[in-house]
This record gives structure tokens, sequence and C-alpha cells, in this order.
């Protein structure tokens, strides 16, 4: 990469479970750049003890993301080049970092996501779902808006991706099931790439009566099929 375009920003995915799941490109950024910006320092650190990269770290997360924009983009334009991480996946994908790529942006500063691992993407192909076209709903609102962001989802023919936490898997299934029906199919994917990683694909009814019987902990992810 020559001078001229050397990005200002580089977007850095991290293993979402699997630390195998890094690729050489991210870890030759890592090593590179000035400073990483990481949502947690400590876990962050864990993986770069992991790797062996002694880089300076400093936090930049949801609480702190709005007034620390401005600052970070002085220090890209006098030179600094900066690399974006969160806890695991990739940062802006439901986590910090799309403030931080607007304003670098709009500032004509040159910005670059590297491609590596998210979770939405194995969860929807092992779902076994339609997967040509599909819509990510990231997290629910948890009580606010929540109502009114599935019921706008009725008539939705695309796959949908939900990203849950385990304590509330029971309640969005039975929401789900009382939007689009009890034969719709679904998807839950927990713990992708790590030992006890499941897909367990059926109908919304289906699903419930197995988490009814199997409480989960650990990430999860739910897959949705589109109304046919
Ligand atoms: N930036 C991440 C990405 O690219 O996927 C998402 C971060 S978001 C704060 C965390 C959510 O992602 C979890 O609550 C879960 O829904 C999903 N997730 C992350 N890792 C996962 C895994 N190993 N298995 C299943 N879901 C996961």
């Amino acid at each position: 990469m020559t001078e001229t375009n050397r990005p200002d920003l580089y977007v850095v995915p991290t293993p979402i479970g699997n630390l195998e799941d890094i690729t050489l490109r991210a870890i030759q950024v890592l090593k590179t750049a000035d400073v990483i910006l990481a949502e947690d320092t400590r876990t962050t650190g864990k993986l770069l003890k992991h790797l062996e990269i002694k880089r300076p770290l400093q936090s930049y997360h949801i609480f702190n993301e709005h007034k620390a924009v401005e600052k970070l983009i002085e220090r890209m334009e006098a030179g600094e080049q900066f690399a974006l991480v969160s806890d695991a996946g990739t940062p802006a994908i439901s986590d910090p970092g799309f403030l931080l790529v607007r304003a670098a942006r709009e500032a004509g500063l040159l910005v670059n996501c590297l491609p590596g691992p998210t979770a939405f993407v194995p969860a929807l192909v092992n779902s076994a779902l339609p997967n040509d076209r599909f819509v990510f709903e990231g997290f629910l609102p948890h009580k606010k808006g929540r109502k009114t962001r599935i019921e706008n989802l009725l008539e939705e023919p695309r796959t949908m991706i939900f990203y849950e936490s385990p304590h509330r898997l029971l309640k969005t299934l039975g929401q789900f099931k009382e939007a689009f029906g009890e034969d719709r199919l679904a998807c839950v994917s927990r713990e992708l790439t790590k030992v006890f990683e499941e897909n367990i694909r059926g109908s919304l009814s289906e699903l419930i009566t197995y988490y009814e019987n199997n409480p989960v902990k650990g990430e999860i992810v739910i897959t949705v099929s589109g109304k046919n």
C-alpha cells in the first residue's frame, strides 16, 4: 500500500469465539497501526496477547463515542493511523463504529474495513433458509418500539436476522410466533465457532418447545424465514 492510499482508519473484524478466525491481514494491520481503538481494552488486550502484538490501546465504546470522534479525527488529520476493533466480530455491526467511520469519511479521510468474522453470515448460511436476499434487523429494542418493529416485518418476504440475548430468547420466539404464525420456519444459532455451537432449525412452535426444555446460555442469532 503506497503512502497516498494509506488508510487513516482501519476497521478490523476480530473472532466471535474461535481465536483462529482472525485473518493474516487483520494481524498485519493490528501490528502496524499507531493506536488500536478497542470497545473493551481488557478483551482486546487478551486477543493481542494471544497474537503477541504490542500496540498502544485506547478505549472507544458507546459511552464515549460521540465525545471521542472529534478528537480522533483531528489526530488522523495529523497523521496518526488507527485500527478500530470491537469485542467480537465486525465493528459497527451492532457495535460502536458507525459514527467514527462516517465522521472520517466526511472529513475526507481514508477508511478501510477488512472482511472478517461477523455472527450473522454463518447464522444465515447455517439456517438453510433462503439467503439470496435477506434483511439484518440486529437487536430489537427491549421495550419502546419493539412491537412496531416486529409489526413492520409482517409482510417481509426476505429471510430476517436478529441478534438476541439468551434470557430474552423465549420471549422473542413467542412474539415471533404471534406475529408470523406458529409454522414459520426459523433457526437459532448459538455459540457460533465455539465448542458448544448449535444451529437448531424448526417451526417457531417447535423451537419454543425445544428451548422450554433446554434453557440456553451464550450468544444467539435468530434467523426467521420471510413470508411466502
Ligand atoms: N459486531 C458483532 C458482529 O459482527 O456480529 C456483533 C456484536 S453484538 C454486541 C453481539 C451479538 O452478536 C450477540 O448478542 C449475538 O446476538 C451475536 N453474536 C456474537 N457472537 C456470536 C456467536 N459466537 N454466536 C452467536 N451469536 C453471536
